[in-house]
């Protein structure tokens, strides 16, 4: 079933275009027209939501898990139609894009089922003490309440786990909060689809029709505007620091600064203990090599750099991941400007000093193939420039003297989504003096793991210290992320009469 996209945005459940448009540049396939998103139209959404609020904020656990759990079904009846626009435009192959469905749809069943259990609404209760001297103690209960309209940005990297059904909605619509989604240019065709799933659901959920709007992509003062917006209560974006940074700032800067969740860069640093590198190097070579050109290295979640002591064994490390990525063939990157940034990355890396060349490619227009470089650690710790993410398949080798140099580059990093220790038994006492400088930089530490693949369950951590993310508090993955999207409120002495129906 080939869907052939009509280019509207949906506000509040009606499919509206406006006079200005612009076309999706798909990595092959027909490029289609698409109405471009404004401020008026984002106002109008911001209002649906805000109106919506008041039954869908009220809403029983209940109806809400069977609505994430019908826009799962909306998404699984459209499953053959999604891959092919997805494949399409993003340039991801099919498995790809098959795989990162069942995410999605299997992200909304988590949270369905999260929210049923309850213990997300943290409940708790201080009796009433009427006797206590010197002053009695009133009833006191307390539960999350969900906090308004949410603005969600799609990311380019994941056009559906991430993007306008992806976590960030998810975790939103679980919570009980509207959501206004802010198109992603790379892949208006599958965010209208995915929209056509969430607007089917909302349907047959009979859900206020302002619980969900999308506006597709126009100038930047479409997404300026919607987390400017007075009625918008918080914003979940995965993309760039810059990007980020900017709408961050514009958060703070309103008459009523709201929390801005910005998943932004990372680069995963990977510290290979000795005794691993000397048991294992080749396989760890290899292994790193295959993770970092996996996607065209464009997770969030790449490790780009990779820290070693020198040595023999350090060299066969080097030369296996080395002689791996030389035979990565190329790959088609998301969109023709995240190409080139790719090209101009590499090309400033290569630039730097003390840094030598290990792959160098030569890349076409929106493909990419691995570069590898080699730098000390020295030369690493002095330059800024070589620890700025390079979003695709760029990883950097950092030749550490000894153990005390590579602590020294562990507590000179920057905050990160991920940090991974490659260790043996014999490198557990680095291993302990790592580890507690490795968990004040990243929201997760793995060992023995390459941090591509992030699971979506209760435990997992997507975030870390700034610029990994805007608030360390939070998780944009797993269901510890629906935390974002609700604040605490005390209830002293409310008759039961009156209570919300969760602390009755
Ligand atoms: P992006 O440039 O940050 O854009 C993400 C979204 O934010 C887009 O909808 C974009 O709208 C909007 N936006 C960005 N800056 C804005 C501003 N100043 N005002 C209003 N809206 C703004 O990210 P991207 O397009 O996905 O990819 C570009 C680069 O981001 C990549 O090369 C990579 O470095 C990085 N990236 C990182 C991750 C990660 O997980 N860490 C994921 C994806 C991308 P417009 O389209 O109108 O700009």
């Amino acid at each position: 079933m080939t869907f052939t996209p009509h280019g509207k945005h949906l506000i509040a459940g009606e499919w509206v275009s406006a006079p200005e448009t612009f076309h999706s540049a798909p990595a092959h396939g027909p490029a289609h027209e698409f109405s471009a998103g404004t401020p008026e139209l984002v106002n109008a959404a911001c209002e649906a939501a805000e109106e919506a609020f008041w039954s869908f904020g009220y809403s029983t656990r209940e109806e809400r898990a069977a609505f994430l759990n019908t826009i799962a079904d909306e998404i699984e009846a459209r499953a053959e139609a999604i891959t092919e626009i997805g494949s399409q435009e993003s340039g991801l192959p099919e498995g790809r894009l098959n795989g990162e469905r069942g995410r999605t749809t299997g992200q909304l069943r988590l949270f369905a089922d999260h929210i049923l259990k309850g213990d997300y609404l943290d409940r708790r209760h201080d009796k009433a003490l009427p006797d206590r001297q010197p002053l009695p103690r009133s009833d006191l209960r307390m539960m999350q309440r969900p906090i308004g309209p949410i603005a969600v940005f799609g990311a380019s990297n994941f056009p559906l786990a991430f993007s306008t059904a992806g976590g960030d909605t998810a975790a939103a619509l679980a919570a009980g909060c509207p959501v206004v989604v802010k198109g992603h240019d790379a892949h208006p065709g599958t965010g209208e689809i995915i929209t056509e799933a969430i607007h089917a659901a909302v349907e047959k959920c009979n859900m206020p029709k302002g619980v969900f709007s999308l506006v597709q992509g126009g100038d930047r003062s479409v997404g300026q505007t919607l987390v400017q917006h007075p009625l918008i209560k918080a914003v979940g974006f995965t993309g760039s620091l810059g990007g980020g940074r900017a709408l961050f700032d514009l958060c703070a800067q309103r008459p009523e600064p709201i929390p801005f969740f910005g998943e932004l860069g990372s680069i995963n640093p990977m510290f290979m203990l000795p005794d691993a590198v000397a048991n294992r190097g080749e396989e760890l070579g290899k292994g790193w090599a295959a993770s970092l050109a996996m996607g065209a290295g464009q997770f969030c979640t790449n490790p780009g750099i990779v820290v070693v002591i020198e040595g023999a064994e350090s060299d066969a490390f080097v030369a296996a991941a080395q002689a791996a990525l030389s035979e990565q063939g190329p790959q088609v990157m998301l969109t023709d400007g995240i190409a080139e940034a790719y090209t101009t990355g590499a090309a400033k890396i290569g630039a730097q000093s003390g840094v030598q060349d290990l792959v160098t490619s030569m890349c076409d227009r929106r493909e990419a193939k691995p570069f590898l470089f080699k730098v000390s650690a020295s030369d690493w710790l002095g330059n800024h420039a070589l620890s700025e993410e390079v979003f695709g398949p760029l990883g950097i080798v950092v030749v550490a003297k000894d153990a005390d140099e590579m602590d020294k580059i562990a507590r000179s990093l920057v905050g990160q989504l991920t940090a991974t220790l490659h260790m043996d038994e014999g490198d557990t006492a680095l291993a302990r003096r790592l580890l507690p400088v490795l968990e004040r930089k990243a929201g997760r530490v793995l060992a023995n793991g390459f941090p591509t693949g992030v699971e979506v369950c209760d435990s997992m951590v997507h975030g870390g210290p700034y610029p990994a993310s805007t608030n360390f508090g939070a998780t944009s993955v797993g269901t510890l992320s629906i935390r974002r999207f609700l604040r605490p409120v005390c209830y002293q002495d409310i008759p039961e009469a009156v209570l919300p129906a969760d602390l009755a």
